[in-house]
């Protein structure tokens, strides 16, 4: 492909079938919307009258990166067929703005039902802060997809600067760029979600004010990279395989993981536009069993060579099964150091906190509360967050799905709190106090 057609490809194209174009040469192909017959055939359950879905169909999306695989994972593999659920779609989404586009028109309108949400968007989208007319489309959580898989990559130009998972001390790198005329520039994908907020706690951390020293922008991955290789982007946050990537193709090298900014973390979540629930709560449920049962299947680290195999696929990732295989086994090259650990890979059914796939009402208020700090959400938010979290997030659901799929009690968590929360940097979250917490920072935005 000429400069000249890849540049009017980059101008035309989606975001992530761009960005397969700029990773990988002219192999790219575009996304393709859905997908073929599962290849792996499940013995069906014999379904109680109680458990058979209203609807064997649903119109799921995902972006292609790691928080994905339960989904993926549950198609191929026949984990929804397995339930009754026999139709279930799962389409690639070029970016998050088009998910939030094709879940506020609903399947019925040629979009999805619901699908991986980078939080807090089914907050958002439940409340119209992003919707069109901002009108209120109630969404249900129903799981969480993952944690781990995401990390702060930053520029090459920046290598042996000192830059890692803290930047005490590193006040005066950042504050020379000011003075120069250019900020540190640090990108993601969609605006007031977990991948600024990652972000946002790193700088802040290091006594670094993201909104006064530093230059936030949503800018769509593949751009982000192409700005990263000419020099004009400084850092960007999200998941793998782009952090692996920008390592492997020297664009870049690793600040931190979000395993080591937080370790086991709240990451990507399952949800469902609400009136589809409302009108097939066993269908729902009978989706949860077949996400439940992929998660179990991926946590499987034999199985993560073939879910690399998978993902990497044209019809899904369409990157080298390379770039996700030793992420998916806890190897990381950061460029300036190397992580070993399979603790600290992608995991997507438990962890050693508890149950990753358990939707835990205090990570929805660790979230709401993150808003609070940066400004995004008002601060009488605080006082009307059990009701918002309550509406929101359906672990109720969960735990009947767990029921009835025979998981066994002990990874049924009996409280949707897990409890205190500790960062990186000592700052604790207790969700029993969330105002402590924002007293605890020192940089934020909003006023204790
Ligand atoms: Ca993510």
């Amino acid at each position: 492909m000429s400069n000249f057609s890849r540049r009017r490809f980059l101008l035309t194209a989606g975001a992530s079938a761009a960005g397969s174009i700029l990773l990988k040469g002219c192999l790219g192909n575009p996304p393709s919307a859905t997908n073929a017959a599962p290849e792996a055939v499940q013995t069906p359950v014999n379904l109680s009258p109680e458990q058979k879905p209203e609807t064997t169909k649903a119109q799921l999306g995902y972006i292609a990166i790691v928080e994905a695989a339960p989904l993926i994972i549950a198609k191929e593999k026949g984990f929804f067929a397995k339930y009754g659920m026999t139709d279930v779609e799962v389409a690639k989404q070029a970016n998050w703005g088009s998910a939030r586009d094709n879940v506020e028109i609903g399947s019925a309108g040629g979009g999805i039902d619901g699908g991986q949400w980078q939080m807090p968007m089914p907050y958002q989208i439940s409340e119209g802060l992003i919707t069109k007319g901002n009108q209120k489309i109630p969404m249900y959580i129903l799981a969480q997809l993952n944690t781990h898989g995401n990390g702060i990559a930053i520029a090459n130009k920046h290598l042996g600067k000192g830059l890692g998972l803290k930047l005490d001390g590193k006040k005066s790198f950042f504050d020379q760029l000011k003075s120069s005329g250019g900020k540190f520039k640090a990108a993601y994908t969609f605006p007031q979600a977990n991948q600024e907020f990652w972000i946002r706690y790193w700088v802040a951390a290091g006594g670094i004010d993201p909104d006064a020293e530093i230059e936030l922008l949503t800018v769509p991955a593949a751009q982000t990279v192409a700005n990263m290789k000419t020099g004009t982007m400084d850092a960007f946050s999200t998941g793998d395989p782009w952090p692996y990537r920008i390592v492997a193709d020297k664009i870049g090298f690793m600040a931190a993981l979000t395993a080591e900014m937080w370790k086991y973390h709240p990451e990507e979540y399952l949800a469902m536009r609400g009136d589809w629930v409302d009108a097939n709560p066993k269908a729902a449920k009978a989706i949860l069993k077949g996400i439940m049962e992929a998660q179990q299947w991926c946590d499987n680290f034999d199985n993560r060579a073939e879910l690399a195999k998978i993902l990497s696929g044209r019809d899904y990732f369409n990157v080298p099964e390379s770039v996700l295989l030793d992420p998916f086994m806890g190897k990381y090259n950061m460029g300036e150091r190397t992580i070993d650990d399979k603790t600290m890979a992608a995991l997507y059914w438990k962890d050693e906190k508890g149950s990753v796939s358990y939707p835990y009402k205090s990570h929805d208020l660790w979230f709401l509360t993150e808003s609070v700090r940066w400004g995004f959400l008002p601060p009488d938010t605080l006082d009307k967050a059990q009701e918002m979290i309550d509406k929101v997030n359906r672990e109720d659901l969960w735990k009947e799905a767990a029921k009835e799929a025979g998981i066994p009690d002990a990874d049924i968590p009996t409280s949707t709190s897990r409890g205190i929360e500790e960062f990186f940097d000592g700052i604790k979250f207790d969700p029993e106090n969330p105002k402590a917490y924002l007293d605890s920072l020192k940089i934020k935005k909003v006023k204790a």
